[in-house]
């Protein structure tokens, strides 16, 4: 409801933002930033999908609180097992959930199968649990929804036997066995948890940025690297979902928050738009020749959900291969100290450590 009130009240500034932005480009950040104007027809209302939860705890859909479903870390806060900040007093980020162990062996060993939360083709299978952080994990990519987020499983204790990477899973279908394998954080028995994350995929030219990173040690995990992956909150979506906010992932990006809008002065198409082409809010230029930048939105923790091709008139004045910060919530960037979205500095805000990472992989 508060979406469409925003959008209504907005929807004029809408057109007369780029005007004012040209106008005043070293003016102050904005804030809030204004919503993203669709430029398309709605669409007939999608199908409300049909999802898995991950494991076989049925408390989230019987509407029980976080503490039946969600591991802690070793502090016994419960929030610590949500995606955010909530872990060493809030510089931490966590980019997924952990969902706690319900079935254990006589040694206590965590048994819960690992459930595909919708239909998908597996991406990647990690088996060597010294190669990552994840551990053993396993990623899925859901072709069949829009855009087609990929959702990952970690720290397993073992992958489903004969499951390999290029196989078409089905929704509820069992991959795998909650573990806590990982190849630097030592998980007691205890806190046996499954990482579960959802999100979007960066680029395909993903070794290109990690070459030129130098950091000293081979990618083990190709594309599917965690550098390469910006996830969203999975219980927030499950939420909105069972409250009928959302019927599925275009809903729900198209009402993500607004943190931040980023200038992008180039004319490369990044392979992330066509891929996900329901993120562009405006068609590309016919010609490729005139594309002459981006305007990104992006969420608090960085992930670019709202793309505006701009034309190279828009940015003439610009210099090439720049990037620059156009409005920015205060607000938001306050509440998400866990992630480096931005920078002030003497020259006006600048992207942060997080926010430029995930440029340069875009545009790598
Ligand atoms: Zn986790």
């Amino acid at each position: 409801m508060m979406q469409l009130f925003n959008f209504m009240k907005y929807s004029s500034l809408g057109v007369l933002l780029p005007v004012l932005l040209l106008a005043f480009a070293d003016a102050q950040p904005v804030s809030p930033i204004a919503p993203v104007a669709p430029t398309r027809p709605a669409a007939a209302a999608p199908a409300r999908l049909d999802l898995a939860w991950p494991t076989p705890n049925r408390a989230f859909f019987e509407g029980r609180g976080i503490e039946a479903f969600v591991q802690p870390t070793a502090s016994g806060v419960v929030e610590s097992g949500l995606f955010g900040g909530y872990r060493n007093g809030g510089t931490r980020f966590h980019e997924g959930i952990d969902l706690k162990a319900l079935l254990r062996d006589k040694r206590g060993g965590p048994i819960d199968p690992i459930f595909a939360v919708l239909p998908g083709v597996v991406r990647y299978i990690n088996l060597i649990p010294g190669n990552s952080d994840y551990g053993r994990y396993v990623v899925i990519e859901h072709t069949g929804v829009t855009p087609s987020v990929y959702s990952l499983y970690a720290h397993l204790s073992a992958v489903q036997p004969g499951l390999r990477i290029g196989d078409t899973v089905e929704r509820g279908q069992r991959i795998a066995t909650m573990g806590r394998s990982s190849s630097t954080i030592a998980i007691p028995k205890t806190q046996a948890h499954v990482h579960f994350e959802l999100g979007v995929r960066l680029t395909d030219n993903f070794q290109a940025w990690y070459d030129a990173k130098g950091f000293g040690n081979r990618n083990q995990h190709g594309l599917y690297n965690g550098y390469n992956l910006v996830g969203f909150d999975p219980l927030d979506f499950f939420r909105k979902w069972r409250a009928g906010k959302v019927a599925g992932f275009q809903d729900y990006f198209a009402q993500m928050q607004q943190a931040v809008r980023v200038r992008v002065v180039t004319r490369a198409v990044p392979d992330f738009v066509r891929r996900y082409p329901s993120l562009l809010k405006k068609p590309l230029p016919t010609d490729g020749n005139t594309l002459g930048g981006w305007e990104i939105v992006c969420n608090p923790t960085g992930l670019p959900f709202a793309w505006t091709p701009l034309t190279t008139m828009e940015t003439l004045c610009e210099r090439p291969g720049s990037v620059r910060i156009v409005a920015y919530d205060e607000a938001i960037i306050k509440a998400w100290r866990s992630r480096s979205i931005i920078l002030m500095t003497r020259a006006g805000p600048k992207p942060g450590r997080d926010l430029q990472d995930v440029i340069d992989v875009l545009f790598k």
